[in-house]
């Protein structure tokens, strides 16, 4: 599933430490980042360190891992003082979704009012 790009894939990269990233926190299954062109004084990717190439593709033996990646999420909403006014956790999906990284992530955004619908 999808290990056909998994060479090729740059957060794969950056988890493997190929590619530098910013991280925010990492753990057995989950890495955090800062995105590098932020839309919000807060803007951290959540990922999963195995590569699934987006939230279309994610299945029952990923539970676990989704799991984590909400937890992660609310550590970095914390951590970098989000939390308490709100935040958007968003996962974009192919082509109209904008997805341009093919490996699952969820934007964590925060720290300004934002606005709905994206567009
Ligand atoms: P998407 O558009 O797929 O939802 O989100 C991909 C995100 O990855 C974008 O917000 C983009 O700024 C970010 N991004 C792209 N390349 C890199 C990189 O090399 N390092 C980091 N930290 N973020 C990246
Ligand atoms: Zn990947």
């Amino acid at each position: 599933r999808g290990s056909e790009n998994v060479t090729d894939c740059l957060f794969c990269k950056i988890v493997s430490g190929e590619v530098p990233s910013n991280k925010v926190l990492e753990t057995d299954d989950v890495l955090a980042f800062h995105d590098i062109r932020p839309q919000a004084p807060v803007h951290v990717l959540v990922i999963p360190k195995k590569h699934i190439p987006s939230a279309h593709h994610i299945e029952a033996s990923d539970a676990a891992a989704l799991l984590h990646i909400h937890e992660a999420a609310q550590k970095v909403a914390e951590e970098l003082g989000i939390a308490e006014n709100g935040y958007r956790l968003v996962t974009n999906i192919g082509f109209h979704g904008q997805q341009t990284v093919a490996h699952l992530h969820y934007h964590v955004l925060g720290g300004r009012q934002l606005q709905w619908p994206p567009g």
